[in-house]
């Protein structure tokens, strides 16, 4: 899956990946990186009034590569 031009930090195109702790999206372009929620249903899309809050807080931690 892939969505275009969604990263918040550089509009560039997140694509859905997966490591040992679950899913996630990450930007192609810079790397940004974004937990996705899996419900029984599957993919839960992301609510764009609940983004702000988060990346608000996701800025904030400085991410360990
Ligand atoms: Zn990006």
């Amino acid at each position: 899956m892939i969505w275009l031009k969604e990263c918040p930090k550089c509009q560039g195109d997140l694509i859905l990946d997966q490591d040992s702790y679950g899913k996630f999206k990450t930007c192609v372009q810079c790397g940004y990186l974004r937990d996705v929620v899996e419900t029984a249903a599957g993919l839960t899309p992301t609510a764009i009034g609940s983004d702000a809050a988060m990346l608000a807080q996701l800025a904030a931690i400085p991410i360990a590569a």
